[in-house]
């Protein structure tokens, strides 16, 4: 498989790259990204024989269509670390929770949220292609709460690779932050920075274009690379699931091979969405990708109206803080593969010079062949995770902003998939106060109440992280970071 860029080739790049290039430097000419050039059929006949067929097997099997310049021992190593997800035999499980709809739980790695899915089979294979290269990489993480967790835990004690975590000191929860804290192996750094996400984010970019910092790393003799979900190493991992789900249902026989159904997607930079995305383009049978937003909902506009538009809007806190995203960077692959690499590279600079762009007629109904999309209030969220506890159901407030989305578009008469992101020990507060009232708690006291009330157990490996011993201290200034970072690598 061949990658190309998203806005075109500068004369000075390669016009295309191989996998392994475009995951080791994932960023293309005129600030593009890389994207499949073209993508394999599944056709029926794999549907159908991958029915019987573990996970793992037909992640395999799907990544071979891509036929990508990874060595099939480390693609199977990859794999082999869904063996470690709660269920070896099924790790990603589907329930049903009402006639008709069903829940696809991505959550069940090793830090509670959809982020292992992708990451863990990704720190393999970065650190296998650093180790052949015989480089040594640096991964800088930015995070508001789960991607750094999930990033440090795919990557410890890997070698060649190094990870600085970045996370906004107090603007995460308890449990995340412990997750960060307490994950202690010689080649993970995690830093804490006095302020919110915006300037942690802030803060990594502008180390990124620093000349300084740069020449530190060269002398030290590290390359850097990223983990963030632009990475098209993560998305390859991200088509598998919706396949898969689509299997279950046939499996449970909710549906028959072939028959259409709807995939909810609660949506933040769009990665997960887009795997749906290319599934579907791949041949898998999907009415409508449905997109779920919270207050900040850029996606449902865009997919209603064809405006983007972030210039008059500013972020919003909401309860579900892993969709409280503006610039959804994967969109970018959507303009892509739909409109082609001139008329995305102009888009993209709309975005960046006026705040917005508007798509034109014959590009919106395209886009809403394909999507529909609607958002869901904190409020209204609360409702529904209220709702699914008393049909027995757990759910997180991520995931409950698709219940909105499940009422409000989807015909009762095809079957839905809606995707899981979160387990419901990394948000507790906002659940305990949905289903007991309470408001207010601490983390440990919201994961007790919510036992008591479920009559269930906390997970193992959340009750101990309030007894782990806390290794990364530094909480610093967003201007001393550069320094600390360099310390760490030299
Ligand atoms: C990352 C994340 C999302 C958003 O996924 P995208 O692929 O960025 O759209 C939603 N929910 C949770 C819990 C997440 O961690």
């Amino acid at each position: 498989m061949l990658l190309i860029e998203s806005r075109g080739n500068d004369g000075l790049r390669a016009k295309s790259v191989d996998f392994s290039e475009a995951i080791l430097t994932p960023i293309a000419s005129f600030g593009g990204i890389y994207c499949p050039a073209a993508l394999p059929e599944l056709g029926q006949e794999f549907l159908k024989n991958q029915l019987t067929e573990s996970y793992q097997s037909l992640a395999l099997a799907l990544i071979e269509l891509f036929d990508i310049d990874i060595e099939p021992g480390v693609l199977q190593q990859a794999v082999s670390l869904y063996d470690r997800f709660d269920d070896a035999e099924n790790p990603v499980p589907l329930i049903k929770l009402r006639e008709n709809l069903y829940v696809s739980e991505l959550y069940h790695g090793p830090t509670r949220a959809f982020k292992d899915i992708a990451l863990q089979p990704f720190g393999v294979i970065l650190s296998s292609l650093a180790q052949q290269r015989n480089q040594q990489y640096l991964v800088l993480v930015a995070t508001s709460g789960d991607t750094g967790p999930a990033a440090l835990e795919t990557f410890k004690d890997r070698d060649n690779i190094r990870v600085a975590c970045l996370y906004p000191d107090g603007g995460t929860s308890d449990v995340q932050r412990l997750q960060m804290v307490t994950e202690c192996a010689h080649n993970l750094k995690t830093i804490g920075i006095e302020g919110n996400f915006d300037d942690t984010q802030t803060a990594l970019k502008s180390m990124l274009g620093s000349p300084s910092f740069k020449q530190q790393l060269k002398a030290a003799g590290v390359c850097l690379s990223a983990a963030n979900s632009v990475n098209f190493g993560r998305l390859l991992f991200q088509i598998i699931y919706h396949v898969h789900a689509y299997l279950e249902l046939v499996r449970q026989q909710a549906i028959s091979l072939g028959d259409k159904v709807y995939l909810i997607v609660p949506s933040g930079n769009f990665g997960n969405a887009l795997g749906a995305y290319y599934a579907r383009k791949m041949g898998l049978p999907v009415e409508r990708i449905v997109i779920s937003s919270n207050a900040n909902n850029v996606l449902t506009d865009l997919i209603n109206s064809g405006r983007y538009d972030i210039a008059g809007k500013s972020l919003i806190t909401t309860t579900s803080p892993a969709m409280d995203i503006l610039k959804s960077s994967n969109v970018e692959r959507l303009l892509f593969d739909l409109f082609g690499q001139q008329r995305t590279r102009d888009l993209m600079q709309q975005l960046d010079l006026h705040g917005g762009y508007q798509l034109e007629v014959d590009e919106i109904t395209r886009i809403q062949a394909i999507f529909a999309a609607d958002y869901c209030l904190d409020d209204e969220g609360k409702n529904y995770i209220r709702q699914a506890f008393d049909d027995g159901y757990l759910m997180d407030p991520h995931t409950a902003t698709c219940l909105k989305s499940w009422e409000s578009l989807c015909s009762n008469s095809l079957a839905t998939v809606v995707y899981s992101t979160a387990e419901w020990t990394k948000f507790s507060p906002v659940i305990d106060a949905a289903i007991t009232g309470n408001v207010g708690s601490s983390d440990l006291q919201a994961l007790e109440s919510i036992a008591r009330a479920a009559n269930i157990d906390i997970p193992g490996v959340i009750s101990a992280l309030f007894d782990k011993p806390i290794c990364h201290k530094s909480v610093i200034d967003k201007s001393d970071i550069e320094k600390e970072v360099i310390r760490f690598v030299s």
